[in-house]
């Protein structure tokens, strides 16, 4: 579950929320009932990972060719270290 960071544009008051995608955003503070301002931090992240990892389940032919010229440009660049680890281990 994306975890949302509020901050209240009345008192100041920052917050984590546990939301679903689908749940509707916070707009009250809990303190004062100010004016909440959703924050983007690494929640969105969580999102966009979420979406890549269906769509590795997905496999669609573009995605095995893609797949594939990237572990070729991998294999020729090393030492860049962009990818880390634990992102190669996800593509099961
Ligand atoms: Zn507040």
């Amino acid at each position: 579950m994306p975890t949302y960071e509020y901050l209240c544009q009345s008192c100041g008051f920052k917050f984590d929320a546990f939301q679903r995608m689908t749940d509707e955003p916070l707009e009250k503070c809990p303190q004062c009932k100010g004016e909440l301002k959703r924050l983007i931090s690494g929640g969105g992240g969580l999102i966009f990972k979420g979406a890549g990892f269906y769509a590795t389940d997905y496999r669609s032919e573009s995605y095995k060719k893609k797949e594939k010229e990237e572990k070729k440009s991998h294999s020729e660049v090393k030492g860049k270290d962009a990818v880390p680890k634990s992102k190669a281990e996800s593509h099961k």
